[in-house]
């Protein structure tokens, strides 16, 4: 599996392995991400609180008043919107600029108290970014919102608060370069960690589902699109048809030509099918030297096209080493209500008449004289 680079930034380089991704990490946080979002807002409200014991003064208290009340609204804004959302890189846009949000706010709010205890203070900022950290977001996104917060907040205490003892004031300075170095070396590496771990999954899950040696499907994963089909509510009334093939006298092909010319057979037949069949088709290797591939809304006549043209294909393919080899084709389509064992069972006995008949042909339910 390719695209498994990671960048200075912790994300993939490959910019669609990167997409699908995030996508998936922002799917999984926003369940999350909602509620906390609401519960921003309501606590940055509750600090009116503080704030009207500390102004009292009605036009000091009313703009920071306004403020909190805007910020609420748009927190609220964003929980109603997120839930229909699928652009996963508008979404983390939006976060962080709710995150930028709130830091000026905080920061306005923080300049109207003059003269307030500033290692208090800042502790109150290490306590956001720890809150920030939990935010899922890109690395990059959440540490440019932590490095502007501290940079407003020091800033801001020198401009408003010029009586500032000079030893907190530094030892402020320390503690939050200290948090920021620290929560941003344990997010980077969190963030590759999920990117890692994200793709031993996926690995994982392909080979839980693919045969090894064909590169088909295995007969779990076939199992499972079989069972989809059959349940899927809106596949009634859609035509579904299935081929089954075996290939002929293999036996022979692994006495004369070993065992190792016989892999070479089979993965090269299966490349074959896999060209000349659609990408909505399943194709599964049922076990040995026979196959199986549904055809989602196919009826039988266009099945048996296929399975001509595959056997067809199957005859004219030349592997090194290896005499040209034949394949046996059973088709059917599924009939109303019936079970996908009944149908395998239906599309079997066809492969074994045509197996009877001669080989290297194709056998179903169709009309007798579009049989062969
Ligand atoms: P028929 O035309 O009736 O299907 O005859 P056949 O010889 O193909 O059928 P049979 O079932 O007797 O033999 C199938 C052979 O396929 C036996 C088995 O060793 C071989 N086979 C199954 N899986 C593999 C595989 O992965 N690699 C190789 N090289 N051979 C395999
Ligand atoms: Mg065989
Ligand atoms: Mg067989």
């Amino acid at each position: 599996m390719t695209g498994n680079t990671l960048n200075l930034l912790g994300e993939f380089s490959r910019k669609d392995m990167e997409r699908e991704f995030f996508a998936d990490y922002m799917e999984k946080s926003v369940r999350f991400v909602r509620p906390a979002v609401l519960m921003l807002g309501v606590l940055h409200l509750l600090f009116l609180l503080p704030d009207y014991l500390h102004f009292r003064a009605m036009d000091e208290f009313l703009p920071i008043a306004l403020a909190r009340v805007l910020f609420l609204l748009l927190a609220t804004l964003l929980h109603l919107s997120m839930k229909s959302w699928k652009d996963y890189r508008r979404l983390s846009c939006w976060i962080t600029g709710m995150e930028l949000l709130c830091v000026a706010l905080f920061l306005y709010i923080l300049s109207r108290y003059e003269g307030g205890d500033i290692l208090i203070q800042a502790f109150g900022v290490m306590v956001i970014i720890l809150a920030g950290v939990l935010v899922p977001n890109r690395w990059i996104n959440n540490l440019v919102v932590f490095v502007t917060l501290s940079i407003g907040f020091v800033a801001g205490s020198l401009v408003h608060n010029p009586a500032v003892d000079r030893n907190e004031f530094h030892a402020s300075v320390v503690y939050l370069l200290l948090v920021n170095v620290l929560c941003s070396v344990v997010t980077y590496r969190n963030h590759r960690h999920m990117r890692r771990q994200y793709l031993a999954n996926k690995k994982l899950l392909y080979l839980s589902m693919v045969d090894h040696l064909s590169g088909a499907y295995n007969r779990a994963k076939l199992d499972v699109e079989m069972r989809r089909w059959q349940d899927g509510k809106e596949n009634a009334g859609n035509p579904f048809s299935i081929i089954m093939f075996d290939l002929d006298h293999f036996k022979k092909v692994n006495d004369r030509h070993g065992h190792m010319a016989g892999d070479r057979v089979i993965v090269g037949v299966a490349d074959m099918v896999r060209k000349n069949i659609r990408e909505s088709d399943v194709f599964a290797r049922w076990g040995g030297e026979e196959f199986v591939v549904l055809l989602p809304g196919t009826e039988i006549n266009y099945a048996r096209e296929v399975a001509q043209r595959l056997r067809q294909k199957a005859e004219d393919l030349r592997v090194p080493g290896v005499p040209s080899v034949t394949c046996s084709f059973g088709v059917a389509q599924r009939r109303t209500g019936e079970s996908m064992e009944s149908l395998v069972q239906r599309v079997d006995k066809h492969l074994y008449r045509a197996k009877e008949e001669g080989r290297n042909r194709v056998l179903g339910d169709f009309p007798a004289e579009q049989n062969g």
